[in-house]
């Protein structure tokens, strides 16, 4: 992938998340990494006034390669920055306040669902990493140690942060998360999960081995060859 199609692919991705209204006009922010550049979305830009030109590049030091567009990047690249540290192997990281997940971290609750078939398969879990300062080094601190096991958690009194191989997967994750968190909390309001017996669990692992090409990664799934793709 180019540097200019990770612009537009950025830029996509923002928009619709603007559209549907997982990020509010100023917060979340949206970076790839396309071999030792780093591409981020630029702080306080209107997202459908947001254009590939406006995109930040960094260095892994977060020092700016671009400084001739004259945008600042998201107070968020420290923690973008750490994300590719300790997961290598991505490409694309999305953080956003997107309602109803959000609502979770506010309550600093993990997305665990035990009664929701579709959901358990995709993610074990989705927990909650501990508070940090928004535009802080606290907040990479904070999820040090479990990014290596999740591709979604949530940022305790603060939002959602997601992490792919591609940027597609990172949004799909996105969009997954808050789509659970919806219906857990609907759930909720309904008197609670009823949670799925032990002994009907076989059936659920049966099918998810029958998703082919499908590797289970830190309880996401994640398609193979998109992956040897993405790493090339
Ligand atoms: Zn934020």
């Amino acid at each position: 992938m180019t540097l200019q199609e990770a612009k537009e692919k950025i830029i996509k991705v923002v928009q619709e998340e603007d559209r549907l209204d997982m990020v509010n006009t100023f917060e979340g922010n949206v970076s790839m990494r396309v071999g030792d550049t780093y591409l981020i979305t630029p702080s306080q830009v209107d997202k459908q006034l947001m254009t590939p030109e406006m995109i930040v590049m960094t260095d892994g030091e977060g020092n700016i390669l671009n400084p001739e567009n004259g945008m600042k990047p998201s107070s968020e690249l420290k923690m973008h920055l750490q994300a590719y540290r300790v997961r290598p192997d991505i490409h694309a990281v999305i953080h956003n306040h997107s309602a109803y997940a959000t609502a979770f971290a506010v309550a600093g609750k993990p997305i665990a669902p035990k009664g929701f078939a579709e959901a358990m398969e995709i993610f074990e879990q989705i927990p909650v990493v501990p508070y940090g300062t928004p535009g802080t080094q606290e907040i990479a601190d904070g999820f040090a140690a479990t990014l290596p096991d999740y591709n979604a958690v949530l940022l305790e009194n603060h939002g959602v942060l997601c992490i792919g191989p591609t940027i597609d997967l990172a949004f799909t994750e996105a969009r997954a998360v808050e789509k659970i968190a919806k219906t857990m909390i609907m759930a909720q309001i309904l008197g609670g999960e009823k949670p799925i017996p032990d002994e009907m669990q076989p059936p659920l692992t049966a099918i998810a081995q029958n998703i082919k090409k499908m590797i289970v990664q830190g309880g996401l799934m994640i398609n193979e060859q998109e992956k040897a793709e993405s790493d090339q």
